[in-house]
């Protein structure tokens, strides 16, 4: 029996499939409310968050009240980018200069990034062949440290129950970096309700879009006070909408450093019509997701990452293992890029685009790591834009197929 998938279309010339011509970074249009109301703001000449007339409180205040009542959580402060959200988060944790936060091996750059920024030292903890965090390393790694930073890359949720016994023992703080996780949920719980604080992105490529921004999410009021001020409220953080209470924000006022990351009132009101279909868009992508998925699993040589039983995921990307394949990874994407399919892989040497390997944070002191190394080498990448019919998502696995199988033949 042939175990591949069948193409959706007829065979073209040398029995490839016919060429795709889907765009990879394709955005959905933003909500016609939020276009208007972003055209409102700018027509009021307003849009400074702290502008705001007595009883208008503005869209970055109406944009945190939102998304905290959404997400479920008690506080919600936005920020200009995911990056800076996890910069302020950190140090609202309490992360100072020369402390060690453990952090994810695999993730994106503005990852470590951020612990860099913060004047922390990155600690890199092996993911597993299930690119989550590897709960061995992170055990090992934990004496000393002062914060573990989880990041959900490409929405795989790490077993957080498992991070927090971790956490627990050695006194650390939990940091989760939901940039690619909003929506998703682990024993039925959001992602970003599950550390001491949680940080999002609202960049174009993640489950919002407004261009950049970020989220900062928690349940302490009194870090959300000190992220208050960081974020750079000046004596006005008052005006939030999800945010503490004026004698918490007094105490962090004179104590810490305004680091200007505030959101603007244009990018707010682009987002707020969007909270409302978060949950509809996951379902949408985990559909796309699953209809990539059906047709590339079947085939012998791909591994799929396995999905904890604990985890509703919330996929906009598709990950699989080529095993033992190593660079001829590199030829098997260009060879879907003549069809018209865009992987990438992770095992490049150089930074290529927004995708990158630790090796070449050198900002980071020289981490070794082979179980990371060995699941990269491996490993594809795929962006799912919504754009994609569930016919364009069986087309595009069938092209994946196929340049596997030419490279596996040559
Ligand atoms: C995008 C992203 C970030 C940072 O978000 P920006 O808004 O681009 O700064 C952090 N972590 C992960 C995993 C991301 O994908």
């Amino acid at each position: 029996m042939n175990r591949h998938a069948t193409p959706p279309t007829e065979p073209a010339a040398g029995g490839r499939p016919p060429a795709f011509r889907g765009r990879f970074t394709r955005q959905e249009p933003i909500p016609e409310e939020g276009a208007l109301a972003a055209l409102a703001v700018m027509r009021s000449g307003r849009l400074h968050r702290y502008d705001v007339d007595g009883e208008d409180r503005g869209q970055a205040s109406a944009l945190e009240a939102e998304y905290a009542a959404w997400q479920g959580a008690p506080f919600c402060l936005a920020v200009a980018s995911g990056g800076q959200a996890i910069q302020i988060a950190l140090r609202a944790a309490g992360v100072r200069p020369g402390d060690v936060v453990l952090t994810s091996a695999f993730t994106l750059a503005p990852v470590p990034g951020a612990v860099t920024a913060v004047g922390a030292v990155a600690r890199l903890v092996e993911t597993t062949e299930d690119l989550r965090l590897d709960l061995d390393d992170l055990a090992a790694k934990a004496p000393g440290a002062r914060a573990v930073l989880v990041s959900h890359m490409r929405g795989h949720l790490s077993d957080v129950d498992a991070v927090r016994d971790v956490a627990r023992a050695h006194g650390l703080v939990v940091v989760e970096d939901c940039a690619h996780a909003m929506g998703a949920r682990w024993r039925g719980l959001r992602s970003g309700n599950l550390g001491d604080v949680a940080c999002f992105s609202t960049q174009s490529y993640k489950h919002m879009n407004s261009g950049e921004g970020g989220l900062v999410t928690a349940a302490d009021e009194a870090l959300m006070a000190r992220a208050t001020v960081l974020s750079g409220s000046y004596a006005l953080g008052a005006r939030h909408g999800a945010g503490p209470r004026p004698e918490r924000l007094e105490e962090a006022l004179w104590e810490e450093p305004n680091c200007s990351a505030r959101m603007d009132q244009l990018r707010a009101a682009i987002l707020r019509p969007q909270i409302a279909g978060i949950d509809a868009r996951v379902a949408a992508w985990n559909a796309r997701h699953n209809a990539v998925a059906g047709v590339i699993g079947a085939h012998p040589a791909v591994r799929l990452p396995a999905r904890p039983p604990q985890e509703s995921p919330a996929r906009s990307s598709i990950q699989f293992a080529l095993p033992g394949w190593g660079p001829l990874c590199a030829e098997v994407a260009a060879r879907a890029a003549e069809m018209g399919v865009a992987l990438k892989w992770f095992g490049a040497s150089r930074p290529a685009g927004y995708t990158s390997a630790h090796a070449s944070w050198r900002h980071l002191a020289p981490q070794r790591l082979p179980r990371t190394d060995a699941v990269l080498s491996d490993l594809l990448d795929m962006r799912l834009p919504l754009a994609f019919s569930l016919a364009d998502c069986a087309h595009v696995g069938a092209i994946v197929l196929r340049a596997a199988d030419e490279v596996a033949r040559r």
